[in-house]
């Protein structure tokens, strides 16, 4: 960053200063240009009038001298072109200069002034003429500096001046560096939004403060879930081992020994779908189930998913209704199928003998709904914002009888949260419950 800071200010710099050259040393050359011309033209009145009052043998003398002091050239033009004179060359050998626009224009209207690029010269050159009393045409010729004899003459000044700039612009660079970088890095990251002098970063501090605030979080929910999970799995291992042992050592009745076989059947049964749960949490956690999303035709799952659950519900003795659309979601389809097996199969598990259960998927433009509908033992209002907590039970002791972990809401929100849905619950104790997922559409 400080490197890049050094480059820009370099380059900035420099670039101003040829932009302002530019446009100094154009001025320069344009007012040279007009300064010439005025010189000239009184210049050339001048000579006029002193030729005026020469005596002729006077003249070739006058005027060289007067070129060579001016470092100018003159020359006597006659009414007919032909040169009679020339400061530089000899005026017989000279072309005629009847068709020289300064000349024309002079024997015309008295006198001119021209300026043109001179192919012999290889200069830009000031022509000034008059027309002198004998018909005759007075010019003076003045090569001028061009504009890149100009810009070498001016070229080590301008080194210089780049010098001074570049070194200016690295001290000033590296000032104001210091000074951006400086506050950034002693950024208390655990604290980012305190005392911080940039306004500019504040969206940026603001994340990071999120950011920690859900970290911190993610690490007090993960702990607490490490424990609840060690608590968890701790219970039926302890009843596990205290049957066995018992079992073990002779101390059950014989006619007792089924009873105590079949206990921990229950409680192995129960450690294994705890760790199930734990390993479909986990993996949803760490986004390890097949993410893809593809369409899942919602109709035909929960089928599949009644079907699972026949066992379920014969034991529970309640009757199980699909009222479904043929309906189509673009979601994870692994994903779909917990989310309706655990809605399910809640209903079923926290229902009386002969309950209801209805299960009925519709859709609009803008949504797919997923309703579990039962009319079993409900749900207290002051829990329902709190079974979607990991292992959360409203009674424990009923949901582990009934081989609950407390995890299957749990996974629902998981679920719902992914597909950037919304969970709704509807439920009184003794009334039933009703839960129901909005999925957006074409998600
Ligand atoms: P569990 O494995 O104990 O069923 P869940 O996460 O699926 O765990 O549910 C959390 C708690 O929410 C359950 O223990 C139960 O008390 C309550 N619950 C969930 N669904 C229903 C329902 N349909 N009717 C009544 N209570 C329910």
């Amino acid at each position: 960053m400080r490197k890049r800071i050094y480059i820009n200010m370099c380059a900035l710099s420099i670039v101003i200063l040829v932009v302002i050259s530019v446009f100094v040393i154009g001025l320069f050359y344009n007012m040279n240009g007009l300064k010439t011309e005025k010189q000239m033209e009184s210049e050339v009145q001048d000579i006029a009038v002193a030729l005026e009052h020469m005596s002729e043998e006077s003249v070739a003398d006058y005027l060289s001298r007067i070129a060579t002091l001016n470092k100018s050239r003159i020359t006597i033009i006659g009414s007919n072109g032909i040169v009679l004179y020339d400061t530089k060359e000899v005026a017989a050998n000279m072309a005629n200069h009847k068709d020289r626009p300064e000349v024309k224009v002079a024997l015309e209207s008295g006198k001119a002034f021209d300026s043109r690029y001179s192919k012999t010269l290889g200069a830009q050159t000031y022509y000034a003429t008059i027309r002198l009393s004998s018909g005759n045409v007075l010019r003076i010729a003045y090569v001028s500096q061009t504009l890149l004899s100009l810009i070498v003459s001016l070229a080590p000044y301008y080194l210089v001046m780049c010098a001074i700039i570049v070194v200016l612009s690295l001290v000033v660079a590296w000032k104001m560096s210091n000074s951006i970088i400086e506050p950034i890095n002693s950024i208390d990251i655990h604290n980012p939004e305190t005392n911080f002098r940039y306004k500019e970063f504040n969206p940026l501090l603001r994340r990071i403060s999120k950011y920690n605030d859900e970290r911190k979080k993610n690490e007090k929910l993960r702990r607490e879930f490490s424990a609840n999970v060690s608590h968890e799995l701790k219970t039926p291992i302890t009843s596990i081992l205290g049957y066995a042992d018992l079992l073990r050592n002779g101390m059950v009745k014989a006619e007792d020994v089924e009873g105590f076989a079949e206990k921990i059947y229950k409680e192995s049964d129960r450690l294994i779908n705890l760790v199930n749960d734990i390993i479909k949490l986990s993996r949803l956690d760490e986004k390890k189930v097949g993410i893809d999303k593809v369409i899942v035709p919602l109709d035909e799952l929960s089928n599949k998913i009644k079907e699972i659950l026949i066992p379920v519900t014969e034991r529970y003795r309640v009757n199980f209704v699909l009222d479904v659309e043929p309906v189509r979601v673009m979601a994870v389809e692994l994903m779909m199928e917990e989310l309706l097996y655990n809605l399910c199969e809640n209903a079923i598990k926290y229902n009386h003998p002969g309950g209801h259960v209805t299960v009925k998927i519709r859709r609009d433009r803008k949504s797919i709904y997923i309703e579990v509908e039962d009319d079993g033992i409900g749900i207290p209002k002051d829990c329902q914002n709190r079974i979607f907590e990991r292992f959360y039970r409203v009674d424990k002791s009923h949901s582990k009888q009934i081989g609950g972990t407390g995890l299957g809401l749990a996974i629902v929100k998981h679920v719902v949260e992914y597909h950037e849905g919304e969970i709704q619950i509807d439920s009184d104790i003794g009334e039933g419950t009703r839960i129901r997922v909005i999925l957006p559409e074409g998600r």
